[in-house]
């Protein structure tokens, strides 16, 4: 049986079984579900294309019924075009695809929970972002899914990819340390590389509070998307530049489920702290009572 609960133990098997870490995802997954490796890539396939349609079915006019979100992700593309992007073609749209699918959720529309819905938007905006500029075979794209899965699937087991129980560190931290070592996985980095980029990323969502207006998977977490993106991207980019991390990746982990056992339940998803108790958050709650 493949079986792995931690980053080491998907580092070593890869060497141990001399395959991709992928692949050794990828077994893991047909133990599991008792499906081929065939079907289990088309699976993943599957996700990632739902991923790639929820960005093309984008509506710029949708608007959630709080009207909190929406038209963001269509600002950026028009931003991205004027010729003033600060941040280079790449990660411009980076932000603009996590925008979109961030909107897309709050509006209803169909996204892939990776890992939850309100993270929702980071992975595609790193992946069809690169796909797009790279002009990347969709099966390499699979594959770096998978490394996506392997991380999430750590870190749920030894920590938390929900809100309510680790804060938002647990979201949009744990979807861009996905990201990241998905990132540095398709620009060639090996097992190493690929695990410092997941630390990397999530090291600067340690603490991140869940604190939606409403309770509404609105704001802050649209453009957070955005800022986990941007964040997965620079991890990779460190990664890849030979930079290691001073904490060892499971120790990260760790860490998260510490940091989110020890914030408070105001800062869990419950609306009753942080952004959720501000005046404007309370102008946005007596207009929707009063509907
Ligand atoms: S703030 Fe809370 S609800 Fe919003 S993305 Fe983060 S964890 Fe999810």
């Amino acid at each position: 049986m493949i079986i792995y609960h931690s980053i080491n133990d998907l580092v070593s098997l890869s060497e141990q079984l001399k395959l991709p870490m992928w692949q050794v995802i990828r077994k893991a997954d047909c133990e599991a579900r008792q499906v081929s490796e065939e079907e289990s890539f088309a699976t993943m396939k599957k996700m990632y294309q739902t991923m790639k349609q929820t960005d093309a079915d984008y509506d710029k006019n949708l608007v959630s019924p709080s009207g909190m979100a929406g038209g963001a992700g269509e600002k950026m593309r028009v931003f991205n075009a004027s010729g003033r992007n600060l941040a280079g073609e790449y990660l411009g749209l980076v932000m603009e695809k996590a925008l979109k699918t961030g909107e897309s959720n709050a509006c209803m529309k169909r996204i892939v929970a990776a890992p939850t819905a309100g993270s929702c938007g980071v992975i595609p905006a790193v992946f069809l972002s690169f796909e797009e500029f790279n002009h990347m075979l969709e099966d390499r794209m699979v594959e770096a899914m998978y490394i996506t899965a392997g991380i999430g699937a750590v870190i749920a087991e030894n920590a938390s990819i929900a809100g309510a129980s680790g804060g938002c560190q647990a979201e949009i931290g744990s979807a861009s340390a996905m990201a990241a070592a998905g990132l540095a996985y398709l620009q060639g980095g090996d097992n190493e590389c690929i695990v410092h980029a997941m630390a990397f990323a999530l090291k600067n969502m340690l603490g991140l509070t869940c604190d939606p207006v409403c309770g509404l998977v609105e704001v802050p977490c649209i453009k957070r998307n955005s800022a986990g993106a941007v964040n997965a991207v620079t991890s990779a980019q460190m990664a890849l530049a030979g930079i290691r991390s001073a904490i060892a990746p499971d120790e990260v982990i760790d860490s998260m489920r510490r940091i989110g056992n020890e914030l408070p339940a105001c800062l869990k998803e419950t609306g009753m702290g942080g952004l959720a108790v501000t005046e404007s958050a309370m102008k946005v709650k007596e207009k929707l009572d009063a509907r």
